[in-house]
């Protein structure tokens, strides 16, 4: 039977929080200016104060503060805009969702950054009147530069400035039918494109919620027909592989280490001494990446391998070969109301499974408490769905597809993994 799950149809903000499972969750957007250590010490501190310590890396480059007790969500919100972590002049102003290369504002030969296009763009949106009317998923990247690029990720418009005096529009990831303008007409046509898209869809703003289910329907030239824009061959190839996004990163002459957690998830106190670690490097201008990882920049090239260990002796995940990578899972239960299950313990049970998979740099086993897979929304090689019969297993599919398995056990799947990993007994 097909299992329901509640699609909200909006996305929290500081100002708007969501009610979960385990209190409110408060999302930052910090992705277009990074944050100082001081600034992460205030985060954990909130949490630690007014939240249940946990705070999660998505994969929008924002960062969750979980479970608010109501009474205390002034005081939380308070504590956020004293450190400038959000507007305290524009509550009901919300940013649209722009992602911009996490290497952005760190790129010195450049007239235009990522950075600053998102702010403009940003401003013409609310100008318009366009953000609210946007559809909560809808997503502009801006890329400014090749290395850690956003080709991977799926976004509605990219505006893509890595080459000099040319940017590239895409719709819906297609890479093939790209629209290559002039620089300083980028965030006009950007504006243009999104306006038509609301034209298309306003009737059918639920079933053409993303740009891709809109051009696969009319084909892209339908789309772009009364416009002035039009579709240029392609000049460029767009490298849609992710590039290693932990531990050491070097970009020209400037260097980086990439730090994760698990599903994207860190407790406050394991936060607060990796904080305390960045103080003591005086660091600044940590960003957040769409692949649920912190950038560390480093000045001096002799403290990479310092930094590396004691962020390492925290637990945190600084190589792209740590086979924690192989395996997510959604918050579940009881931090999600809508989850059939402790979705945690079952990542536990299986995490040791991780290094067996053959390309444990990437998700191998995504785990979901329900159907919706808010974690993981493409393909898997296996996904485990947790549902009021037990557990689904997917083959290649996504939280929904249809399972290969149905409502078997957790021993089942054990049992399944070491039959299809070719192993005996998990270490
Ligand atoms: S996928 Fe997980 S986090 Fe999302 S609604 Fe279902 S149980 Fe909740």
């Amino acid at each position: 039977m097909a299992q329901m799950h509640e699609i909200k149809g909006w996305c929290p903000t500081a100002y708007r929080p969501m009610a979960t499972g385990d209190g409110l969750l408060l999302r930052l957007t910090p992705n277009w200016t990074g944050l100082s250590p001081q600034q992460l010490v205030a985060i954990t501190e909130t949490s630690l104060k007014f939240g249940n310590g946990q705070i999660d890396l998505t994969q929008r480059a924002n960062l969750q503060i979980r479970g608010i007790e109501s009474d205390h969500y002034l005081k939380a919100l308070e504590s956020l805009i004293t450190h400038d972590l959000i507007d305290a002049s524009e509550p009901s102003k919300q940013p649209a969702n722009i992602l911009i290369s996490p290497l952005s504002s760190l790129k010195q030969n450049k007239k235009l950054t990522a950075r600053a296009l998102a702010l403009e763009l940003n401003q013409l949106l609310l100008q318009n009147n366009l953000t609210k009317k946007l559809p909560s998923k809808f997503l502009f990247c801006i890329n400014d530069c090749d290395k850690l690029s956003l080709y991977s990720i799926k976004s509605d418009i990219l505006i893509d400035i890595s080459e000099d005096e040319k940017t590239y529009l895409i719709l819906a990831n297609d890479y093939y039918n790209p629209l290559c303008i002039d620089q300083r007409d980028s965030l006009t046509s950007a504006i243009e494109l999104t306006k038509r898209f609301l034209d298309l869809t306003k009737d059918n703003e639920f079933v053409f919620r993303r740009m891709h289910y809109l051009t696969e329907k009319i084909g892209i030239h339908n789309f772009l027909q009364p416009l002035s824009l039009k579709i240029t061959p392609r000049k460029k190839d767009f490298k849609t592989t992710k590039d290693t996004y932990l531990g050491e990163i070097k970009n020209n002459d400037d260097y980086f280490i990439g730090v994760s957690a698990p599903s994207g998830s860190f407790n406050a106190a394991q936060l607060q001494d990796f904080s305390q670690i960045l103080i003591d490097h005086k660091s600044q201008n940590i960003r957040l990446t769409p692949w649920r990882s912190f950038l560390i920049p480093i000045h001096n090239v002799k403290q990479k391998q310092k930094l590396l260990d004691e962020m390492k002796d925290l637990m945190l995940i600084t190589s792209q070969d740590d086979p924690r990578l192989a395996l997510i899972a959604c918050p579940g239960a009881p931090k999600c109301s809508q989850a059939y299950g402790k979705t945690e313990e079952v990542l536990e049970r299986l995490s040791s499974y991780g290094e067996y998979f053959s390309s444990h740099k990437d998700v191998s086993v995504h785990i979901s408490g329900c159907t919706k897979g808010c974690v993981k929304g493409d393909q898997t090689p296996l996904t485990i769905t947790l549902t009021d019969q037990g557990y689904n297993i997917i083959t290649n599919g996504r939280a929904d597809s249809a399972p290969t398995y149905q409502a078997i056990s957790i021993d089942d799947i054990d049992r399944y993994l070491k039959h299809h990993l070719s192993i005996l007994e998990p270490l």
